[in-house]
């Protein structure tokens, strides 16, 4: 781990989940200002981007020309590449050391550009032109595939040949923070009934992990699994909000549709790709060997702690009732990708493309009410002795992520929302 004796001069930043060695992108607005622009979290504070593009510390030509700053997204800054981001990141956490005067003692520019973090107002960091959802933890699929068909056939033929996913919904991924109302829909409640139209009963979280893509490609030209890492611009918490019951009903033979398109909550804080290199780990081994286009050499799947907690209106505090790890994915954001492009179909800046739910092989690690109660069957039991086996109205739930060096952490925040009564028609 080259840079983990990199400190920073604010106090507090280095034990912090937003130290020099993370340095996470969001979009936020100043208490005293109006205009969204880029940041930084570093400790307790906001650095403004904005400020610093306007003071000319930033010299990469691409940089200099587009001014992606004082932009309300980062889409331009996502769409400047590999070399532009290295380029940013050294000149930040240059001038965040300890060692470094120029904004250290430069008392009128850290006024200008740095914000205590709790006082600003963080907005929608991309503007999401396409949300691809993959489905790429086996624990996870072999779950489902037990639950809703045959444990000796969990996994349906595809599976180990390619990372399956589908066409999510951009229009609805929302900052945490936002509530998200129960959606009402057509289900079938009783299969020798005819369906009924109301508030979902089924409604659930997904934990997942999300990337934001880079450059991307024109349309025809696949991106090569070697060249997928220049385009993973960085990665956030998502919060896939399902509904079971529509999910089911409507699923067959086309995939899901309303049951998952309602809301999609990320995380306000995009971690660098850059800052997580340090936490790559082998995945598990994939048997059978993937096709030529998905085989990768290097490790890129990486050492995320996750956590889910839910909290219902008469707790205190939310209860933790999910630990797992963003290792346990079986296929890694670049098999994802090269395989996304593969038919030629054109990725873009900002695009986002999440994990699928994250369950390990323990039952305290499964991503998703669905598992935890196993559809319900096995409710899960909350401090105060309440139960619960989906979401119910006023049910808060907050997602977390973590990796822990041997000196610092790269915190992930945190995605949250809660759920509000439906209104349906
Ligand atoms: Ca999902």
């Amino acid at each position: 781990m080259a840079d983990s004796s990199l400190t920073s001069f604010l106090d507090g930043a280095d034990q912090s989940p937003f130290p020099i060695q993370n340095l996470p992108y969001g979009v936020f607005v100043p208490p005293a200002a109006s205009s969204p622009r880029v940041g930084v979290a570093i400790g307790d504070h906001v650095l403004d981007l904005a400020v610093l593009q306007e003071e000319g510390h930033f010299e990469h030509p691409d940089v200099q020309a587009a001014e992606p700053f004082s932009e309300a997204t980062l889409n331009t800054f996502m769409g400047l590449g590999q070399d532009a981001w290295s380029a940013v990141r050294e000149r930040l956490q240059t001038l965040l050391r300890a060692d470094t005067a120029d904004l250290r003692d430069d008392a009128a520019l850290r006024e200008r550009a740095l914000h205590e973090r709790a006082s600003v107002t963080m907005r929608m960091p991309v503007d999401v032109g396409d949300y691809t959802d993959f489905y790429s933890s086996e624990h996870h699929a072999r779950n489902v595939g037990s639950m809703f068909r045959d444990p000796e056939n969990a996994l349906k033929p595809n599976w180990k040949h390619l990372p399956v996913g589908y066409h999510g919904r951009a229009s609805s991924v929302i900052l945490s923070g936002e509530d998200v109302r129960r959606p009402c829909g057509q289900t079938r409640p009783d299969a020798d009934q005819p369906p009924v139209y109301g508030p979902s009963q089924l409604l659930d979280f997904e934990l997942e992990v999300g990337f934001f893509v880079g450059p991307g490609n024109p349309r025809e030209t696949p991106i090569p699994i070697e060249e997928t890492p220049q385009h993973i611009f960085g990665f956030c918490l998502v919060n896939d909000w399902s509904a079971r019951d529509i999910q089911g009903w409507e699923y067959e033979p086309l995939g899901p549709f309303l049951g998952k398109s309602f809301a999609t909550s990320i995380s306000p804080w995009i971690v660098p790709t850059a800052a997580l290199l340090p936490f790559r780990v082998s995945g598990p081994e994939q048997d059978p060997a993937p096709l030529d286009y998905l085989q990768q050499d290097a490790d890129w799947t990486f050492d995320v702690a996750l956590d889910v907690g839910l909290q219902t209106p008469s707790m205190d505090a939310p209860h933790t009732v999910c630990e797992t790890n963003f290792r346990h994915m079986y296929w890694t954001v670049c098999q994802q990708l090269a395989h996304h492009t593969v038919n030629g179909c054109n990725v873009r800046p900002g695009d986002l493309m999440a994990s699928g739910t994250i369950s390990g092989p323990t039952k305290d690690s499964y991503g998703s009410m669905l598992e935890l109660s196993w559809r319900g069957q096995e409710p899960v039991e909350l401090p105060g002795g309440e139960t619960r086996s989906f979401l119910e109205d006023g049910d808060h739930v907050v997602m977390r992520g973590h990796a822990d060096g041997d000196d610092y952490q790269i915190g992930f925040g945190s995605v949250e929302g809660t759920v509000r009564p439906a209104s349906c028609q």
